[in-house]
């Protein structure tokens, strides 16, 4: 039996009872892959026209995302496709085509800020959640608060704190 749970299911938390304190607003963002055909892009700049565009392999690139706030769970979409593709053909002269299309939901909050800290009523249960956009920001110093909370009993920050709704 566990002693102490951390709940870090993303997205998901916003359909769990026990956090409904928390103010949830996932967003769910889509996504092309390209393969470029003739010139590629440069790898080494970093390409970003309100979109952006991530080397996967010599001409193949993931290329996102979209916003959107419903039917989480829907296939890829059409317009998300063709909302890429003309980013894409309005910043970029090169030959390309979509190779596959995907999506996922970002774990946003209200306040667009994460969410940490002990349960207020069920102190064996904690979160670390809410990174929205910005995971690779905030995971590293968010998951240090978290372990400093656990082990050494620390608050985690007043902002980030579950309790703070
Ligand atoms: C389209 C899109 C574009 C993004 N772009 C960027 C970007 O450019 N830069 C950036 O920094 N961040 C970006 N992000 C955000 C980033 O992906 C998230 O902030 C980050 O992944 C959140 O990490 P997490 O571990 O909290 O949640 P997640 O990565 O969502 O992980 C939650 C995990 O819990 C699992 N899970 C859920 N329910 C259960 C269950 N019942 N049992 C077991 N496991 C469960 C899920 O399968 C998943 O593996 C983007 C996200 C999306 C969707």
């Amino acid at each position: 039996m566990a002693h102490r749970v951390v709940d870090c299911r993303g997205w998901r938390l916003s359909e769990e009872p026990l956090w409904q304190h928390v103010e949830h607003n996932p967003a769910r963002g889509e996504l092309i892959e390209i393969e470029t055909l003739g010139d590629t892009l440069d790898p080494t700049t970093v390409w970003h026209f309100s979109h952006w565009l991530q080397p996967l392999s010599a001409n193949r690139w993931r290329m996102g995302s979209t916003y959107a706030w419903s039917h989480f769970e829907a296939p890829p979409t059409i317009s998300a496709r063709t909302t890429l593709e003309w980013s894409l053909r309005r910043n970029w002269r090169g030959n390309f085509r979509v190779v596959d299309c995907y999506s996922g939901v970002r774990p946003a909050i209200r306040d667009y800020l994460p969410v940490l800290g002990t349960h207020p009523e069920l102190p064996n249960l904690s979160i670390c959640y809410g990174f929205g956009s910005h995971g690779a920001l905030y995971a590293p110093a968010c998951t240090d608060w978290m372990v400093q909370h656990l082990l050494e009993n620390k608050p985690v920050p007043v902002n980030y704190d579950n309790r703070r709704f």
